[in-house]
């Protein structure tokens, strides 16, 4: 049987997930087929196991299943199991085995930004969501000189600097756009700024300082509020499809082995986006 992967998530209709997969199965000349499936959370359970009856070979996991997935699954590998989420399922012999790859994506993207070693720069991730989470950690990993988080709510910054053991703090919105100049990279992971609320942003940038680079996860818009602010004080900027490419890819390789061309990838979500990356 050509082998099926797919997505499971709510919602699932606008998910560019289908198009990259697929393009990469044609373009690497392997069989197989990519489908979107939306899934409303009291299905999650029977949406398994019908993966697992159906032969399914892999499967991404998004919101808002991302958690709730966990206990349906075999095994968690070491990505997920850290970050406490799944966003990739492979089927090993007869086990759902869960996987993430978000952090390692994002990892990924930023590195052909940086002019130094993650082990010599100052960061700030500003939220404290799942994404958030699957990049804190990715960093701490690389032991940046600091780490710190800024999030609305400030418990959930607290619960994450206990997940690095080098420099680091919790601080408000408030206290991070006070301090900006301390950063190397600043994060942007919370959905300020998204589609339809194009216009706003989570922190003013005006005290960043001039070498910053400004990071943001979102990718529709694929320019922010945040990095049009940005750009407009001549910082570098970093926009999401290249964490979302990143993550596929990394996706992609878990079933298939194979590495599919990232640069095609992107070329399909500019073009479906209608716009040029910054
Ligand atoms: P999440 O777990 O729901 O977290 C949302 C975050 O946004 C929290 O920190 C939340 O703060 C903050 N937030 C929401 N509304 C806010 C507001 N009005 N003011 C200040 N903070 C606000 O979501 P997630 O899964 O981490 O996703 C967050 C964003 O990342 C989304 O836009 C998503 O599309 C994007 N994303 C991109 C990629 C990619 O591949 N590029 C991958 C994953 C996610 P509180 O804790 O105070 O509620």
């Amino acid at each position: 049987m050509k082998p099926i992967y797919g997505l499971i998530g709510n919602p699932v209709a606008h998910s560019m997930s289908p198009d990259i997969h697929n393009a990469a199965l044609k373009d690497l000349s392997l069989d197989g087929y990519y489908h979107a499936f939306r899934v409303e959370n009291d299905d999650l359970e029977d949406a398994v196991k019908g993966m697992r009856a159906l032969g399914i070979q892999g499967f991404n996991v998004t919101v808002p299943h991302k958690v709730a997935i966990m206990k349906y699954l075999d095994r968690i590998d070491e990505s997920a199991r850290v970050l406490g989420a799944v966003n990739t399922v492979r089927r090993e012999k007869e086990e759902l085995v869960g996987y993430n790859t978000d952090g390692e994506g994002f990892l990924k993207s930023l590195k052909p930004s940086l002019d130094k070693p993650v082990s010599e720069l100052s960061i700030l991730i500003i939220g404290a969501g799942g994404a958030a989470r699957a990049i804190f950690t990715t960093l701490a990993s690389e032991r940046p000189k600091r780490l710190d988080v800024a999030n609305r709510t400030p418990e959930k910054a607290e619960a994450f600097i206990q997940l690095y053991s080098g420099q680091t703090k919790a601080v408000s919105l408030a206290e991070a756009e006070e301090h900006l100049e301390a950063y190397d990279v600043l994060i942007q992971t919370t959905s300020v700024g998204m589609h339809p609320h194009v216009d706003d942003v989570p922190l003013s940038l005006a005290r960043a300082k001039e070498t910053c680079l400004v990071c943001d996860i979102i990718y529709n818009p694929l320019k922010t509020a945040l990095l049009k602010e940005a750009e407009a004080k001549g910082l570098h900027t970093l926009n999401g499809v290249g964490m979302f490419i990143g993550q596929a890819a990394l996706s992609f390789g878990l079933w298939t082995g194979h590495e599919p061309d990232m640069e095609k990838m992107k070329s399909i979500v500019l073009r479906k986006l209608g716009g040029k990356e910054c």
